[in-house]
C-alpha cells in the first residue's frame, strides 16, 4: 500500500483540512508556502489519466472550497494548483494528488518559471497533429 493510501486510512497521521467519503485534503509535510495542501482521492490511482473524471472533478471542487476558506484564514495573494505527473514532472508519490499552494509574493517558497525557449516552438505540421479529431 502506498504512503498516501496509508494517510487516507489515517494509518499515518496528517493534518487533515477536509475529508469526505472519497477525498482527503491534508497539509504537505514540507510546505513550500503557508497552507500548502495536498488533495487526494482515497482510492489509489497513480495519476490523472488513471483517475476517473468524477473523482478528479471532486478533487477540484475541494480545491475551490479550500481556496475560499483559506482566503479568509491566510489571506494569500493568489494560488497555484499543480498536479505533477511522472518522475520527469517531479512526481515523487505515485498516488494522484493536487497541490494547492497559496501564494504570497514572488519571493515566497515556490519558484515557477516559464522560460519559453525557442526550441519549444512547434512547426506547423506538428501543430496540426496535436489537434484531436
Ligand atoms: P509530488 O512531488 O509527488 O508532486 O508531491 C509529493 C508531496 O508529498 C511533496 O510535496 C511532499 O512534501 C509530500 N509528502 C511526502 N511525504 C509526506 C507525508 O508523509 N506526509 C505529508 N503530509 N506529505 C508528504
Ligand atoms: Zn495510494
Amino acid at each position: 500500500m502506498c504512503l498516501f493510501c496509508k494517510i487516507a486510512l489515517h494509518e499515518i497521521p496528517s493534518t487533515t483540512v477536509y475529508e469526505d467519503d472519497d477525498i482527503l485534503a491534508f497539509l504537505d509535510i514540507n510546505p513550500v508556502t503557508k497552507g500548502h495542501t495536498l488533495i487526494i482521492p482515497k482510492q489509489h490511482y497513480e495519476n490523472l489519466v488513471d483517475c476517473p473524471n468524477e473523482l478528479f472533478a471532486k478533487m477540484h471542487n475541494v480545491a475551490r472550497s479550500l481556496t475560499l476558506h483559506y482566503d479568509s484564514v491566510l489571506n494569500p495573494a493568489g494560488y497555484n494548483y499543480l498536479s505533477n505527473t511522472n518522475e520527469a514532472a517531479g512526481q515523487s508519490i505515485f498516488h494522484v494528488h493536487l497541490h494547492l499552494i497559496p501564494r504570497y509574493d514572488e519571493n515566497d517558497g515556490l519558484i515557477l518559471r516559464f522560460n519559453s525557449p525557442e526550441s519549444a516552438k512547434l512547426d506547423e505540421a506538428t501543430k496540426l497533429l496535436l489537434k484531436q479529431k
